[in-house]
């Protein structure tokens, strides 16, 4: 035990040197994935080593690979930092070990989970009796609500697509909006719908779907709709309300990826972006992004319990039934990290004002950016900066917008990313982490400007 104990605080040491030294390094990888690979590489290793001498060689090895995305400076994609209580909770899921896929093996596990279920839902103002699942991130949560639809819009038509399958049901129309999240994509390939099934709802200008035009599309029999609240470009939520109102007038499944927009609904007065998500039938959101909890955590809600268990559950003669929550019943997965835990962490140390004091921060930040850049003559915001993310474009000018985020990803002090926005090149902003400052909004300004003049 006094090894362990060893390597356990060594280990503490190495976690410590990282985080200490994470406001001064570059936010780029320092290496080429080459010498990545080289310093963790060569031959199977075919003796034991010591414990303590892996960690170190680990540690040594991806130091110049790691880019400090959790220290406030980077706001690249849509990436969250770490809550504290939620990364002590995450090292302790790793020592306890617990899989949730079953009450029998642990129930702690399990009961934590339905603890967050209720939690979620009251945060988020969804119904109180949805069901949750835990699972790896917003796309195995955009599965599951997505399966969960398809099984209770066949069963409606009387087909049981969980035994019989696709081939021969009626047919399902699939429609979601044209700035959808390229998850959605991948879910509904996986559901054996494949993408040219999906007739895309146009957008306007901030990439919201049209509840027009949606309405137009919707004719009758079995129809999943599949919204948005958080566009990955612009941070703007699809009309929920109308359309909820609408797939409910038509019998219609209605599902929203709300990856890291559905927190909206977790701060009053951001609130309105997500008003009428409750009238949705499932939910996707993340908890590795805007909850800060570590990797490895997405939620699906459901207001079908039913069938969502239909979709996913799981059974076997040998699989003892303890009586209680088994998460495999919620989730694609059978056995997997008790990665609940990091989120009652998070949930408990932040509280309801913690959580809506985050979103709400990192919204003020991201105006107070947009404003500072829109400033100055040749930078143009390009979108509403109604949340977390915002739009620039340099000289109006794609190859000077796509210089102007190299130079500034170069330089290192901070990260930003770009993308294409209605045919344009952009420089995309999202703050997501609770530990961007003012002094990391006013060092990105910076940064950007030292680029665009350079
Ligand atoms: C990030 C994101 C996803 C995918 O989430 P993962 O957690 O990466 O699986 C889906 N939809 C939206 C809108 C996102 O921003």
């Amino acid at each position: 035990m006094t090894e362990l104990r060893d390597l356990l605080a060594r280990t503490t040491e190495h976690a410590l040197t990282y985080l200490d030294g994470a406001s001064d390094r570059p936010v780029r990888r320092q290496v080429s994935a080459g010498e990545l690979v080289a310093a963790l590489g060569g031959p199977v290793p075919e003796r034991p080593s010591d414990p303590a001498e892996v960690v170190d060689e680990l540690a040594r090895a991806v130091d110049p690979g790691l880019v400090v995305t959790n220290a406030g400076r980077y706001f690249g994609f849509v990436e969250g930092g770490v809550v504290p209580a939620s990364l002590a909770a995450d090292w302790l899921t790793s020592v306890w070990d617990q899989n949730p896929a079953f009450s029998a093996l642990s129930p702690a596990a399990t009961a934590a989970e339905e603890v967050c279920r209720g939690w979620l839902c009251e945060l988020l103002s969804l119904p109180g009796t949805a069901s949750a699942g835990f699972t790896s991130g917003a796309q195995l949560a955009n599965l599951t609500g997505l399966a969960a639809g398809r099984h209770h819009v066949l069963r409606a038509a009387g087909w049981d697509v969980e035994a019989d399958g696709l081939f021969g049901a009626p047919a399902v129309t699939v429609l979601a909006g044209q700035e959808r999240h390229a998850t959605v994509d991948r879910a509904l390939r996986f559901l054996g719908f494949g993408t040219r099934s999906i007739t895309p709802v146009p957008v306007d200008d901030q990439g919201r779907m049209r509840p027009d035009e949606l309405e137009r599309a919707l004719g009758r029999g079995p129809a999943i709709v599949c919204a948005q609240a958080g566009n990955v470009n612009t941070g703007a939520a699809d009309p929920l309300r109308r359309i909820g109102e609408l797939t409910r007038a038509h019998d219609t499944w209605l599902h929203v990826d709300g990856a890291f927009g559905l927190w909206a609904a977790a701060v009053p007065e951001l609130a309105h972006l997500t008003d009428g998500a409750e009238l949705a039938d499932s939910w996707a959101v993340d908890g590795h992004k805007w909850l800060n909890v570590p990797y490895d955590c997405g939620i699906v809600l459901c207001a079908h319990p039913d069938s969502h268990r239909a979709a996913m559950g799981l059974s076997a003669a040998y699989l003892a039934r303890g009586g209680g929550r088994d998460g495999s019943d919620w989730s694609p997965e059978s056995s997997r990290r008790a990665r609940v835990f990091a989120v009652w962490a998070a949930l408990r140390s932040l509280g309801r004002s913690g959580v809506a004091e985050m979103v709400r921060t990192c919204c003020a930040h991201a105006r107070r950016c947009a404003e500072l850049l829109a400033s100055y003559e040749g930078i143009t915001v390009l979108n509403d900066v109604v949340l977390n993310q915002v739009l620039i474009r340099v000289g109006d000018d794609d190859a000077r917008t796509r210089a102007v985020a190299e130079a500034v990803q170069v330089e290192g002090a901070t990260w930003l990313g770009t993308t294409t926005w209605r045919g344009s090149t952009a420089i995309r902003i999202s703050v997501s982490d609770h530990a961007t400052t003012h002094e990391h909004i006013d060092e990105a300004v910076r940064a950007v400007l030292r680029a665009a003049r350079g």
